[in-house]
């Protein structure tokens, strides 16, 4: 074993990894990386296929970022938030602000930023930030949050409580405070769907009356009904990353955002995943117009304007550094920042803070990955990737243990069955996922799978070659570990 994996082995405790298994096998040990390639302590190389756990956005040691980050260092690494303004992280606040408000997207304006340092503390700020706002302005005593069934945000007490995925969750139920639930869309298992299986995406072939809709009308209705109003609703917009990677059918985020306001609800986007661009450079008529700008840019790098929707709170997290430090952001409305203006005295205070808020070396890095995102060769390039992504995962409707493909953007789940006419799965204890997944690594591609769906999200700089190499090794991946397997 090598000398680094045998530290790894000895010191080490890995996140969501059950340390039984990992100890039972010599950990691939990552020393360098460049573009969309990892090298490891061995010299073996591997493409980085879910972008480093959804972070990575332009790729690993990308020449701009490196630079940004070097000048940064050439000044200072970090300085407190407390009572201090420093210079990135004012720079980054004004052009998040910049990319939140696109003028073809109607509604409250995002107009300040609070920094943190992960998905979760972005979810956490907009929990404590929704809930003492109801308060104060009088809309409840007790403010009640709604989040999807299946919903992932973050691993936090506050975070956990907002999810609802029962695996992660229920061992630590009796420190959770108690939210609704609420149907979220998955066309390709959804009980009110009623077409048949097809070899093609179960959300443009489904046959339901919006159920789901339906489901969140009901539940707003009869909450407040019941003397016991929703005051917020936490929506992943587009799509369910931990969930399983499950995309909303068009038109669903739109619906359920207006009866949120219908019932004067906050709305929460969780773009932890989604922001960035992660999740396409929009429709050819958004790309024409500039979402109104008349440039000739997409509407928005941010899920939720895909729908026209702008939130209350959008929390952004994982790509906001280009995937290379940890950094968070919640951003929300004057209405909200204003509700926590006072006399010093009257101490109504964010009372709110992390250590390293609003770091100088993330924020400069950020700035860096966000000249990137918005520059037009740039979004060209992604949108000719999301194509040729969309065009290599096709032929994989042939293989018979491929029972959904869903691709929004860059990112890609594809959910593997048993038997695919009657969307049989696998028992989650055989862990098809995780072999899948050890096969396309012996071939030099890394992702990790949610149970039995595959996740592939390349890095926006992955050559059309890389890309295909993924494709290939999933396939291959994909035939290696389901040959002769039933439920
Ligand atoms: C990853 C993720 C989080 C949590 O982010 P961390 O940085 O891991 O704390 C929250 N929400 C969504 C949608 C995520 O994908």
């Amino acid at each position: 074993m090598h000398p680094l994996a045998k530290l790894d082995h000895q010191f080490v405790w890995h996140p969501f990894t059950q340390m039984r298994d990992w100890l039972r096998a010599e950990p691939i040990v990552i020393v360098e990386g460049r573009g969309a390639v990892l090298r490891d302590a061995r010299g073996r190389e591997y493409l980085d296929a879910n972008s480093s756990i959804w972070t990575n956005l332009h790729g690993h040691r990308h020449p701009r970022l490196d630079a940004a980050l070097r000048r940064q260092l050439g000044r200072i690494a970090h300085s407190s938030a407390l009572g201090l303004a420093n210079e990135p992280a004012s720079h980054l606040a004004a052009r998040l602000v910049a990319a939140a408000n696109p003028p073809a997207v109607a509604g409250p304006r995002l107009a300040k930023v609070f920094f943190s340092d992960d998905g979760s503390t972005a979810l956490e700020v907009a929990l404590k930030l929704a809930y003492e706002f109801t308060r104060r302005c009088g809309r409840s005593a007790r403010p009640r949050f709604l989040s999807l069934a299946g919903g992932y945000h973050g691993d936090t007490m506050g975070a956990v409580s907002l999810g609802h995925i029962d695996r992660f969750h229920a061992a630590y139920r009796g420190l959770l405070f108690k939210t609704g639930a609420v149907m979220a869309p998955y066309c390709y298992r959804c009980p009110h769907n009623r077409a048949a299986p097809e070899r093609r995406d179960a959300r443009e072939h489904r046959r339901c009356q919006w159920e789901c809709v339906a489901q969140v009308e009901r539940k707003f209705s009869r909450a407040r009904a019941a003397g016991r109003a929703i005051s917020a609703f936490v929506v992943e917009p587009l799509i369910q990353g931990a969930a399983g990677m499950i995309p909303q059918p068009a038109g669903w985020l739109r619906q359920v955002a207006e009866i949120a306001r219908a019932h004067n609800a906050l709305l929460i986007a969780d773009e932890v995943l989604t922001g960035f661009g992660r999740t396409g450079t929009g429709t050819a008529e958004e790309w024409e117009t500039g979402g109104g700008a008349g440039k000739a840019r997409p509407a928005s790098l941010f899920a939720c304007h895909r729908e026209g929707v702008q939130p209350d709170f959008l929390c952004l997290a994982k790509g906001l550094t280009g995937g290379y430090l940890p950094m968070a952001a919640t951003l929300t409305t004057p209405a909200v920042f204003d509700a926590f203006l006072g006399e010093y005295g009257e101490f109504k205070t964010f009372f709110h803070g992390h250590s390293y808020t609003g770091n100088q070396l993330g924020a400069a890095v950020a700035l860096a990955s966000l000249e990137l995102l918005e520059a037009p060769a740039q979004q060209r390039r992604r949108r000719r990737l999301e194509e040729l992504l969309r065009a290599e995962l096709r032929p994989l409707w042939q293989l018979p243990a491929v029972g959904d493909i869903r691709q929004v953007g860059l990112i890609a789940g594809i959910e593997l069955v048993a038997d695919w006419q009657r969307r049989t799965p696998f028992d989650l204890r055989r862990g098809v996922g995780q072999r899948v997944s050890a096969a396309m690594a012996r071939r030099g591609v890394l992702t990790r799978p949610i149970g039995n769906v595959i996740v592939l999200m390349p890095p926006y700089c992955t050559a059309p070659a890389q890309l295909r190499r993924m494709v290939a090794v999933l396939a291959e991946g994909i035939e290696e570990a389901t040959a002769g397997q039933n439920p």
